[in-house]
C-alpha cells in the first residue's frame, strides 16, 4: 500500500435538494470503480450552499442510499454549507485582484435588454446552458456607487469579469481528461460562459467558486462526474488558475437518460433510489441498471 499522501483522492459530492436517482448511483460506482483501481482514497462531499432547497431529512436519505448501495468513503465528510468562510477569502481575493464586481440586474432586467438587442439581426451570446450572458454595465462602475447600493441591501450578485481574468491566465488553458487509455489534454472555453456568478445575496458562494476551493481544499487528484459538467471545466479551470489551485485530473462519465430521452432529474420519481429499493430492486440490481 502506498503511503496516504501519494494516493490518489476521489470524491463524491452530491447535492441533497431532492433524493439520489439512478443517474447519481452511476456516479457514486465510478468514483468507487476507480478509486479501487488506483488503490485511490474516496471522499463524500455534501454540496449544500443552497440553503433553500437542501435539507437534512434529504441529506439523511441520501447517507441511507449510500450505505445500502455499499459505497463507503472516509468519514468524517464534508459538508459546505459549514465553510462558507473558505469560499468567502476565495472570493476576496477575486475582488482584491480586481477580477469581480457586484452586478444588480434581475433576471427579468436581462431577458428584457436581450430580447430588445435580438429584435436586430444578431444573435446575443449564451452561455452552454443556454443563459445569456450578462450585460450589464457595472463592469466599469464606481466603486462609490455599487458600494452605495450594496449598502442600501439592493439585490446584487458579484460576478467574475471574465475578459479581465483571462488575461490574468497563460490562455489557452488545458485540462487533462483520463479514462482506460491513459489521459489527454483538451482546450478549455471559459470564455463561452460570460462573466458567471460567484455569490449571490442569499448564497455566499456559487457552485463553481466552492467546487474548486474544495476539490483543491481536500487535495482531490481525480474528479470523476457526469458528462453534463463537462462544459464547466472550463469555469473550474480558470478559477483554480486565477487562485493558484492545483488541477486535478478529470473524467466525465454518460449519463443514464429517461424515458422521455432526457438526462434524469429530481423529478424522475420512478428512478429514485428510494422508489426502486421500496420496490423490491436490490443493489446489485441497481448495479446492473447502471451498467456495472
Ligand atoms: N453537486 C453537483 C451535482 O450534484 C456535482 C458537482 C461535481 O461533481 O463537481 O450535480
Amino acid at each position: 500500500m502506498t503511503a496516504a499522501a501519494d494516493r490518489p483522492v476521489f470524491r463524491f459530492a452530491p447535492s441533497p435538494n431532492g433524493q439520489l436517482h439512478l443517474g447519481h448511483a452511476l456516479s457514486a460506482f465510478e468514483n468507487q470503480h476507480w478509486a479501487e483501481k488506483t488503490g485511490g482514497r474516496l471522499l463524500l462531499r455534501i454540496e449544500d450552499i443552497d440553503r433553500t432547497r437542501c435539507t437534512a431529512a434529504l441529506e439523511d436519505g441520501l447517507i441511507a442510499d449510500l450505505d445500502w448501495l455499499g459505497i463507503t468513503y472516509e468519514r468524517p465528510f464534508r459538508r459546505q454549507s459549514e465553510h462558507f468562510d473558505d469560499y468567502r477569502r476565495a472570493l476576496d481575493r477575486l475582488i482584491d485582484m480586481g477580477l469581480a464586481y457586484p452586478a444588480f440586474l434581475t433576471r427579468g432586467e436581462v431577458r428584457s435588454i436581450v430580447e430588445a438587442y435580438e429584435t436586430g439581426s444578431a444573435a446575443w451570446p449564451r452561455d452552454p446552458d443556454g443563459a445569456p450572458h450578462y450585460p450589464g454595465g457595472e463592469r466599469h462602475l464606481d466603486v462609490r456607487i455599487s458600494g452605495r447600493r450594496i449598502a442600501e441591501k439592493a439585490r446584487h450578485t458579484i460576478r467574475l469579469d471574465m475578459e479581465k481574468a483571462l488575461k490574468r491566465v497563460n490562455a489557452p488553458l488545458y485540462w487533462t481528461a483520463f479514462d482506460e487509455d491513459g489521459t489527454r489534454l483538451i482546450e478549455a472555453r471559459p470564455e463561452d460562459w460570460g462573466d458567471i456568478v460567484l455569490s449571490r445575496s442569499d448564497a455566499p458562494s456559487s457552485y463553481h467558486l466552492s467546487v474548486v476551493v474544495d476539490d483543491a481544499l481536500q487535495g482531490v487528484t481525480h474528479v470523476v462526474r457526469g458528462k453534463d459538467l463537462e462544459l464547466a471545466t472550463a469555469v473550474h479551470r480558470l478559477l483554480q488558475e486565477l487562485l493558484g489551485l492545483p488541477a486535478p485530473l478529470y473524467r466525465h462519465h454518460r449519463l443514464i437518460m429517461g424515458a422521455d430521452g432526457r438526462k434524469l432529474s429530481k423529478s424522475n420519481h420512478d428512478t429514485a433510489l428510494k422508489a426502486l429499493r421500496d420496490a423490491g430492486a436490490s443493489p446489485l440490481d441497481i448495479r446492473r441498471l447502471c451498467g456495472f
